[in-house]
């Protein structure tokens, strides 16, 4: 598990104390409101906490071979998702709710999901991201690295920020073998703040992005 994602796993558990500590720019030091973006550290896979110059700063210098690359906002509900059921056997995914993630350097799709220990990560089956992407053509606009598109009930494009912020709260309120009541509100709260914040887009996909 990341130190971002130990972190919201813990912070998901003691709202109290998060309240009383204010979070810090992880570049430059600088105190955060509770809600600002993230670098994505590409070494490491690892998040960081980032101030809007700082942001504005590593995310140019990304451009130059830089080590870090800032996560976009944007929020997609992806209407008309197909996924098939042979294309879902191929990705082999244990679970019902999962994220994928194109990783740059490798060129592979990397399949993750919640567990109550944190994000697992399995390596994705690349002829069903093949598919996946044929069927589905707005996922050629997923961003690599730092964009997931996210598969529960319904098909999403998100910030990977938001992923993990799920891995936490499924982290910090699953109890016993399958989870229980809390997990399960906790989750559907997620769903719910993410459909409000979202906007809808045919998977089909489309030349022209919402604003
Ligand atoms: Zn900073
Ligand atoms: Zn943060």
């Amino acid at each position: 598990m990341t130190g971002l994602l130990r972190r919201l796993a813990t912070q998901a558990v003691e709202p109290a104390r998060r309240e009383r500590r204010t979070e810090r720019c992880e570049l430059c030091a600088e105190p955060l409101p509770a809600v600002h973006r993230h670098l994505l550290e590409l070494a490491g896979r690892e998040l960081r906490c980032a101030c809007r110059a700082c942001q504005v700063l590593f995310d140019h210098a990304a451009a130059g071979g830089g080590h870090y690359r800032l996560v976009p906002e944007r929020r997609w509900r992806l209407s008309g998702f197909r996924l098939d059921e042979g294309a879902w056997a191929r990705l082999r995914a244990p679970v019902r709710t999962v994220f994928l993630i194109h990783d740059s350097d490798t060129g592979d799709p990397v399949l993750y999901y919640p567990s109550p220990a944190g994000a697992v990560q399995a390596p994705a089956d690349r002829s069903a991201w093949e598919l996946l992407r044929r069927d589905n053509p707005v996922l050629r606009q997923l961003e690599p690295d730092v964009e997931a598109l996210l598969v529960d009930s319904e098909a999403w494009m998100v910030p990977v920020d938001d992923c993990y912020a799920l891995v936490g709260a499924i982290r910090a309120h699953w109890r016993g073998l399958t989870g229980g009541k809390d997990v399960r509100e906790h989750i559907t709260r997620f769903f719910t703040d993410l459909g409000g914040r979202s906007v809808t887009v045919p998977a089909a996909g489309s030349d022209r992005s919402p604003a």
